[in-house]
């Protein structure tokens, strides 16, 4: 059985990409990382545990993609550049094929964003991967929770609620075909931090945050944070494209609620609008208009004619498991 340090070498160890940015990456006590004058820090940390955030027999390839992709998310959603990242692992045996496959996902992901594995630690144990990734921002322009005001527009990227969707057919909640199970499976496997966007909207947006557990939940860190309130057009979210083929008993709790997202929830002045389309537009990614911001606290749902919504949609109990 190889040791961990032949582990180390043979799947996590590569020459950062850059040496004036990271000086040293894998190998040493600490790896030694260099953000460029006038930037700040971004750090986080994110843990997935087996049986809690992936199936037992999950392919390793995919895992190592989303392990890497949950972190950018978070370096996306403060309107961060990454750096780097370390990969703490636990493996309940070593197992070269499993963990080639897990390094190539998560290394191509890297490479995709231009963002070294700079270090980490390897034991023995149940399955459990944490990474730390450190991007950089410039000084005072990070997109903060608590920097959302009133009178903004809420801003979403992409599509919402097929993860979710996914998540229902393998529990079998709803029946699915084949084929869309499969595409919208995707979306919950191979989910694609909104990086490019993020930075663009520095200087633009006010606050961010990526959708992990669910537009109402993360929306809501969003308006505690900033003292405010907002309404939400629960028929302007934009559905995933398996989700949009669904009635809207459907569509607008898996929007409103799903997780599993990533994507970028932000606040914009109404005069950014423009502002806000071009910068989508040239990282190719769309965004959409599903709300906005009010100083009465709370978060209030209505429907396309401007009908009150109740909130308890966003917690579809008549989907809860048996
Ligand atoms: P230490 O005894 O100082 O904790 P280790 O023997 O755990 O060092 O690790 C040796 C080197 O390999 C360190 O540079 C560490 O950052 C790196 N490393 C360990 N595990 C991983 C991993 N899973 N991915 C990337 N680098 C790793
Ligand atoms: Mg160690």
């Amino acid at each position: 059985m190889p040791s961990e340090f032949d582990l180390i070498a043979r799947h996590f160890t590569r020459p950062p990409r850059d040496a004036a940015r990271v000086p040293l990456g894998v190998g040493d006590d600490c790896a030694l990382v260099a953000p460029a004058a006038g930037m700040q820090l971004a750090i986080s940390s994110d843990m997935l545990v087996e049986g809690r955030h992936f199936f037992a027999q999950a392919d390793p390839a995919l895992l190592g993609h989303k392990c890497l992709a949950v972190n950018l998310s978070d370096l996306a959603a403060m309107g961060a550049r990454p750096l780097g990242f370390t990969l703490a692992l636990a493996l309940p045996a070593a197992d070269d094929d499993w963990l080639r496959a897990f390094a190539g996902g998560m290394l191509a992901l890297a490479d995709a964003h231009d963002c070294d594995l700079i270090g980490g630690d390897t034991t023995r144990g149940p399955l459990n991967i944490c990474i730390t990734i450190f991007g950089e921002v410039p000084t005072g322009q990070a997109l903060r929770r608590d920097a959302a005001r009133s009178g903004d527009d809420i801003w979403i990227s992409g599509t919402l609620g097929d993860a979710r969707l996914a998540l229902a057919g393998y529990r079998r909640e709803i029946e699915l075909d084949a084929a869309s199970l499969q595409r919208a499976g995707r979306r919950m496997h191979v989910p694609m931090p909104r990086v490019a966007l993020g930075q663009a909207l520095r200087g633009i947006a006010h606050a961010a945050i990526d959708i992990s557990d669910g537009l109402v939940g993360d929306l809501g860190h969003i308006l505690e944070r900033s003292g405010v309130g907002a309404c939400i057009d629960a028929d302007a979210l934009p559905a995933g494209p398996e989700l949009a083929a669904h009635p809207s008993e459907l569509r607008r709790p898996f929007a409103l609620a799903g997780g599993d997202d990533y994507e970028l929830c932000f606040t914009a002045p109404a005069s950014a609008r423009e502002s806000v389309l071009a910068a989508a537009a040239e990282c190719g990614t769309p965004v959409t208009r599903v709300g906005r911001i009010d100083a009465a606290p709370g978060l209030r749902l209505v429907d396309r004619n401007g009908a009150p919504l109740s909130l308890q949609l966003a917690s579809f109990d008549h989907f809860a498991s048996p």
